[in-house]
C-alpha cells in the first residue's frame, strides 16, 4: 500500500478583484506544475486583443449563452460588469475523476454558488497588497478604457464584502511567493481527512485483513 492511490481531484475557486493577478498567477502555476487543469468559462464579453476561443473563454451571443443554461450545461452562471460568464460542467467532472485539481476562475456570486453545490470545494481569494496597487496593475495592463476600469474598481469595492466568505485569502505581492503559496496550500487539502476518506477505508480493511491473517498463523 503507497499514498499514491489516485484520489478524485480538487475544486479550487480562485476568485479576487480584476486586475489583481488571477491571470498570471494561474499561468505560472500551470507552468510549472502539471497536477492542474484549467476550466474555461463561456462568456458574452467580447474578446481582448490576444485572446483566444476555447483558450482563454468561449466567446458566446447572448442567445448562445441562454442556450447552454436552459440545457443545463453550466455549474453555475452569474453577470459581471454588463456580461454573463459561466462554468462549463461536463470539463469540471471529467478532470476531477481524472485525479486534476481542477481550478475555476470566477467571481464572488459563481463561487458561492458551486461552494453550496460542492461543499469540499475550495474557496480562495487574491488580493493584491493595496487599493493604489490594484488600479496600477488595472491601468498598468492596459486592455480597458478608463471607464471599464472605474466600473471594475467599483466592483471591487463590492467584492471585498464578501472577500471573508472564503476559507483562503492570498496576497499577491511578489508573484513567486503568491504561486508557491496557492500550491502548497492546495497540496495541503489533499491531506483533509474528509478527502481522504478512500484511503481511510482501505487502510482499515488492510488492517483488519492482517490482523485476521496474522492471528491465524499464530494459531498454526
Ligand atoms: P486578473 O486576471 O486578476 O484580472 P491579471 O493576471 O491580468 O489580473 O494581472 C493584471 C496586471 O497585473 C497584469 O498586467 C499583470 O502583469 C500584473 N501583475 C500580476 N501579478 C503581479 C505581481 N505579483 N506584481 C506586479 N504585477 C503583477
Ligand atoms: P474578465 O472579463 O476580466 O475576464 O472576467 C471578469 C470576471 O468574471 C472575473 O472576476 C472572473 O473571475 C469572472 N469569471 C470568469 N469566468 C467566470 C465564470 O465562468 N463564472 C463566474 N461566475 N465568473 C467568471
Amino acid at each position: 500500500m503507497t499514498d499514491q492511490k489516485k484520489d478524485r481531484g480538487l475544486l479550487v475557486i480562485l476568485s479576487g478583484f480584476s486586475g489583481a493577478g488571477k491571470g498570471t498567477v494561474i499561468r505560472e502555476l500551470m507552468n510549472r506544475y502539471d497536477q492542474y487543469a484549467l476550466s474555461v468559462s463561456a462568456t458574452t464579453r467580447k474578446p481582448r486583443p490576444g485572446e483566444k476561443e476555447g483558450v482563454n473563454y468561449f466567446f458566446k451571443t447572448e442567445e448562445e449563452f441562454n442556450a447552454m443554461v436552459e440545457r443545463g450545461e453550466l455549474l453555475e452562471h452569474a453577470r459581471y460588469v454588463d456580461h454573463a460568464y459561466g462554468t462549463p460542467a461536463a470539463y469540471v467532472d471529467e478532470q476531477l475523476s481524472a485525479g486534476k485539481d481542477v481550478i475555476l476562475e470566477i467571481e464572488i456570486q459563481g463561487a458561492l454558488r458551486v461552494k453550496e453545490k460542492r461543499p469540499d470545494a475550495v474557496l480562495i481569494f487574491l488580493t493584491p497588497p493595496s487599493a493604489e496597487e490594484l488600479k496600477r496593475r488595472l491601468t498598468g495592463r492596459g486592455t480597458e478604457t478608463e471607464e471599464v476600469i472605474s466600473a471594475r474598481m467599483k466592483r471591487a469595492a463590492e467584492e471585498a464584502r464578501g472577500m471573508d466568505r472564503y476559507d483562503y485569502i492570498l496576497v499577491n505581492d511578489d508573484l513567486d511567493t503568491c504561486v508557491e503559496d496557492l500550491h502548497q496550500l492546495i497540496r495541503s487539502q489533499h491531506c483533509l481527512s474528509s478527502h481522504r476518506k478512500e484511503l481511510i477505508h482501505e487502510i482499515r480493511q488492510e488492517l483488519v485483513s492482517l490482523n485476521e491473517a496474522l492471528a491465524t498463523d499464530k494459531e498454526n
